[in-house]
């Protein structure tokens, strides 16, 4: 299907192969389809006008009228800078160019009123405009535009070819005139009518030019929609595929394994939560279909034993099971956990990570290979080739956020048939980014803590409390808890990470000495038997501090420990903040989480202390997260193409995705194989986007 819309950019007129060619490198923009969905970013309200005494720094762009009382240029000759000052009935600001000083010299004229465009910076406490767009208030190309204006994204390059934000809107508007009868409806009529939208040729025009806020909202609506719609149909479609024709193996029987532990060896009683998703899991791997399940729950909800239970099913059935960890600390606190619990039931576990080589390695291998290994945990390394299952049926990913779907597909290929796949994610993910990451799985979740949890209080401190908080930490320690303690380390600036680490450590040292005191420390240049060493001798309560960076985030589970101090809090996301919250409060004591951070926070910043500090359910964490960060900056989301969206926001658009999600399952229920005449053309899309976007999930 070639169309209008597939015409390379360079035949559009405006455009000769220079800047056709720097469009395709700068923004990836090679046909005329490309450039109708580089859609604006904001828009400018041609009919207001900001006075001067209202300008913020806050503030998107302005427009400004004015009269231009003087100008200078001011600096050396290969360092000028032109100023003029533009005056209202309220105040004065500055316009500032650094660029085409001689040409702006002589240009304005004292008597003319001009419009101003731009966005307001602050320099020495004064608010300025630099290289704002500025033209004669009575310029016709002013009052032409009636409604509001579009302001393009652009780049250093483009600009100097001509494409900044105003070169950007004439290739628009070159294009727009053109397309009359051109655009080819991607969704079918009753749809179109079901939903009340726009159709998609007025969509282009009026998401460029739109007249007015609703013509902008509606515009939107249908091309957000549209863009929705279609990765949730091919999200249902895999799913329904998968469920249709994806045979896998059918576990009947509970013993002896299942029956035997739940009735004599589960160390407390489940949660109603606990037992509704055994039971959801439990009806999947009996229909002889392939599970391909979410399971979501908070920080400590118990989503362990839950895992584990499920593969007791796969057991007692004669298959293998394994677990997959995201670090070795992990799998190695999961093998334990699960060894223990498996004991009485003789079943025979191993543990498989990167650091087990040689013979060791090897005699595991053999017992994977020949079943004398029923149950395996492990780390991606399960992934390698090397790792052969006699027969495997049951995999778990735990804490799925750091593993891709390529990952996920790798398990897929361990056995004859697809064994059932069980995810289990670290944190909520909110749900709409849990509908688009995993809108092709089904979705479990554990809802309730156990019983007997105290709420985690959770304080947040600056500097000047740090006598306090060595104070409070002391009482907790002669009450018989532990304290973690731990910095933050990102990549660019591990060297000062490393030197803050090292500090706090020796303040610390100083403030808890030994022999009273003994401190643990852990970082990510350590090498992982030390890690471990004394990692070890905090589990086993020979230290009662424990000072560490994110390597203890993921699941680390030690009960005694109550006390959480986050140092430099600022610097976490919400997500990891709670997950690092997660690691106390796993006992009966009251547990405390203490935020330190410097007095001065951005906003962004206070509203994390403050949602902290205000809930510990990581629902509502998430939900707060993706608000502050947008989805493209959510751990571990970057990769995949779900996210490549060029208009909807998942943290604002819940509705209509909801919306588009509920169409996509109409259609798919009516017509699941999308044979109908009605949606050939939802068929030609898919393929369509397929070939722009191979690499995005069909195989979980
Ligand atoms: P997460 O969901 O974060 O992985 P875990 O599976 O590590 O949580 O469980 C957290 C703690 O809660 C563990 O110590 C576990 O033994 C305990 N636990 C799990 N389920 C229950 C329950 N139903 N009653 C009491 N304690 C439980
Ligand atoms: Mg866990």
């Amino acid at each position: 299907m070639s169309s209008f819309l597939d015409t390379p950019i360079e035949f559009l007129k405006g455009i000769g192969p220079q800047r056709g060619d720097v469009l395709k490198k700068e923004l990836q923009i090679f046909t005329y389809y490309d450039l109708i969905v580089w859609y604006p970013f904001r828009y400018v309200d041609r009919s207001q006008f900001c006075l001067i005494k209202d300008i913020h720094i806050d503030l998107p762009y302005v427009q400004l009228k004015g009269k231009i009382i003087k100008t200078e240029t001011q600096g050396a000759a290969h360092n000028k800078r032109f100023i003029a000052y533009l005056k209202d009935d309220t105040g004065i600001v500055e316009l500032i160019w650094f660029r085409g000083v001689k040409w702006l010299e002589g240009k304005f004229n004292s008597n003319t009123e001009y419009v101003v465009l731009g966005k307001p910076t602050e320099y020495r406490n004064k608010y300025n405009f630099v290289h704002p767009d500025i033209e004669p208030a009575n310029n016709e190309s002013i009052r032409q535009q009636s409604g509001l204006e579009p302001v393009y994204p652009s780049t250093e390059k483009l600009k100097s070819k001509g494409l900044d934000t105003k070169g950007l809107l004439k290739l628009q508007q070159a294009l727009l005139l053109q397309i009359t009868g051109q655009i080819e409806e991607t969704l079918p009529l009753y749809i179109l009518n079901q939903y009340r939208l726009m159709d998609r040729e007025q969509a282009y025009r009026h998401i460029h030019f739109p007249e007015n806020m609703e013509e902008l909202r509606q515009a939107e609506f249908r091309l957000k929609f549209e863009e929705l719609f279609y990765i949730q149909l091919k999200l249902l479609k895999n799913k329904h595929i998968r469920r249709e024709s994806t045979q896998s193996f059918v576990f009947e029987t509970l013993s002896p394994y299942f029956n035997t532990f739940f009735k004599e060896h589960l160390p407390f009683e489940l949660t109603h939560a606990q037992k509704r998703v055994i039971r959801e899991i439990r009806s999947d791997v009996r229909s002889g279909k392939q599970m391909n399940r979410l399971l979501q729950g908070d920080v400590g909800s118990g989503k362990t034993i839950v895992s584990l239970m499920c593969m007791l099913m796969a057991l007692d059935n004669g298959f293998q099971a394994c677990i997959m960890a995201p670090t070795e600390i992990l799998a190695q606190q999961h093998f334990e956990t699960i060894s223990r619990l498996v004991a009485p039931l003789h079943i025979s576990c191993s543990l498989l990570t990167g650091s087990i080589k040689g013979k060791e390695r090897k005699s595991i291998l053999q017992n994977i290979a020949n079943n004398t290994t029923q149950l395996v945990v492990g780390t991606h390394a399960l992934l390698e080739e090397t790792v052969q299952f006699k027969n495997l049926g049951f995999v778990v990913i735990d804490e799925q956020h750091r593993f891709g779907v390529a990952q996920r597909a790798a398990l897929h290929k361990k056995n004859s048939k697809p064994p059932h796949v069980l995810v289990m994610s670290a944190t909520p993910i909110p749900r709409t980014l849990a509908m688009t990451l995993y809108g092709d799985l089904d979705t479990s979740v554990i809802d309730e803590l156990p019983p007997n949890r105290k709420a985690i209080q959770t304080l947040h401190y600056t500097d000047s409390k740090r006598l306090r908080l060595f104070g409070f930490m002391k009482e907790q320690i002669a009450l018989g808890r532990q304290v973690y303690v731990v910095y933050p380390l990102i990549e660019e600036s591990e060297k000062l990470d490393l030197k803050n680490l090292m500090e706090g450590y020796d303040a610390l040292s100083q403030e808890f000495p030994l022999p009273k005191y003994q401190i643990s420390i852990v970082h990510g240049k350590m090498k992982s038997e030390d890690k471990d060493t004394e990692m070890q001798r905090f589990v086993n309560c020979k230290t009662q501090i424990m000072i560490a960076t994110t390597v203890i985030e993921v699941g680390v589970n030690v009960p005694n420990a109550s006390v959480m101090v986050i140092e430099s809090a600022e610097r976490f996301g919400l997500s990891q903040l709670h997950q690092l919250r997660g690691r106390v409060g796993r006992g009966a004591e009251q547990s405390y989480c203490i935020l330190m951070t410097s007095y001065k926070l951005s906003q962004d910043a206070r509203t994390r202390m403050e949602t902290m500090c205000r809930t510990n359910d990581g629902f509502e964490v998430a939900e707060v997260d993706l608000q502050l960060r947008g989805p493209g900056d959510i751990e571990g989301t970057q990769q995949s193409g779900a996210l490549n969206l060029r208009i909807s926001n998942l943290a604002k658009d819940q509705q209509i995705l909801q919306t588009a999600r509920q169409a996509a399952g109409m259609v798919l229920e009516k017509d699941p194989n999308l044979s109908n005449e009605e949606h050939k053309i939802l068929v030609a899309q898919l393929l369509r986007e397929n070939k722009n976007n191979t690499n995005w999930g069909r195989v979980a």
